[in-house]
């Protein structure tokens, strides 16, 4: 999985208006003393020429959750500054931006894991896979070297992380593989990833169902979004097969945090926003949900990427939920086999009348 899928490419400056901004995101001027391009003088709002190459060294949103790029020309690392990310060709859109919150000595990796449990014990190999009486240190990093094939359990190794890099040390032996996390983060430790109500707090139906991984992505108009780590391959691969087609499929609302779908209840019910569910219970609390752009998208009097959906959605796991809420879609694997089995791509009693 690729958690930064802007490192390694090459975008284009599209707009004419490409304002460079400091860490504060506040427009930057020609000063007295610098090289000045020609055209332009001492005091104007610095731009990058349009046209220019740029490659992305970073990348954070403001506190209105808008993107900036630390952007730098492609074939150099000295930055002309930040910029938005709407300037760029392609808008940035379904970019990945790390983790969030990101404080990962290495993010997950499916072999590089976070132990977790304080009991957590070290077993002999299959069959039986007994109890040897030690238990690997909690907060410890390890590395899987194999896996059993009903994957309930997996052989570890000690591992130190050099310059972001595993580092194998000795075998330690094989444990219950929900002993360990994925990815090497004191981060499962601290009140934030604990915190029912927290940033990686997922809720469903009303009930808390434990914290997830989350993935910042660029949504539509370069708000940035999140989705969760176990949803990411999916929607990755929905918007791959879209691009094939030149269908420009984003996000407008993807993972909601507790906080943010109760602020959307209460513009809703002060009158001032689209229905929303009441915090708890709206599945866009649990990384099912993606509300995507199938609006202003016209095609021949019909909206193309919703049309596209209609096909394509079911084969690749997603399926439409909600009545009359065209956009909203939900990954739902099982379901959608079902549904594209029978040429459907609606859940049962989803109307639209
Ligand atoms: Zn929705």
């Amino acid at each position: 999985m690729n958690f930064t899928s802007y490192v390694g490419k090459v975008f284009v400056v599209e707009s004419n208006k490409a304002i460079i901004r400091d860490e504060q995101f506040r427009k930057q001027t020609y000063k007295t003393g610098e090289e000045i391009p020609p055209g332009k003088n001492v005091g104007d709002v610095k731009i990058i020429p349009q046209r220019t190459e740029v490659q992305v060294l970073d990348v954070k949103a403001d506190s209105d959750r808008h993107t900036y790029v630390l952007a730098a020309a492609a074939d150099t690392e000295k930055p002309f500054g930040w910029t938005d990310c709407m300037n760029l060709e392609g808008q940035f859109k379904n970019e990945t931006a790390g983790l969030a919150p990101a404080k990962w000595d290495l993010p997950p990796r499916g072999t590089n894991m976070t132990c977790v449990d304080t009991k957590a014990f070290v077993r002999e190999g299959p069959p039986d896979f007994t109890s040897k009486g030690t238990t690997i240190p909690f907060k410890s990093f390890v590395a899987i070297t194999e896996t059993s094939p009903d994957r309930k359990h997996v052989k570890v190794s000690n591992i130190k992380i050099v310059q972001g890099e595993i580092e194998m040390g000795e075998e330690i032996g094989w444990t219950v593989a929900s002993n360990l996390k994925d990815g090497c983060a004191d981060f499962y430790f601290t009140d934030e990833w604990a915190d029912q109500k927290g940033p990686n707090a997922c809720w469903r139906k009303g009930q808390y169902i434990g914290p997830k991984l989350l993935v910042n992505i660029v949504g539509v108009g370069g708000e940035m979004e999140q989705i969760t780590v176990d949803s990411l391959d999916a929607y990755i691969k929905l918007k791959d097969a879209a691009e094939q087609d030149n269908i420009p499929l984003g996000i407008h609302s993807a993972f909601r945090t507790f906080e943010r779908q109760a602020q959307l209840f209460r513009l809703f019910k002060a009158g001032k926003g689209n229905l929303a569910a009441q915090p708890g219970s709206s599945n866009h609390q649990h990384g099912q949900a993606f509300d995507l752009n199938t609006l202003k998208n016209k095609f021949n009097g019909s909206d193309k990427v919703y049309e596209w959906l209609k096909r394509n959605g079911p084969s690749l796991g997603f399926v439409r939920t909600v009545s009359k809420e065209s956009w909203h879609w939900e990954y739902r694997p099982e379901d959608a086999k079902e549904l594209a089995a029978a040429g459907k791509f609606k859940m049962p009693g989803v109307s639209d009348s």
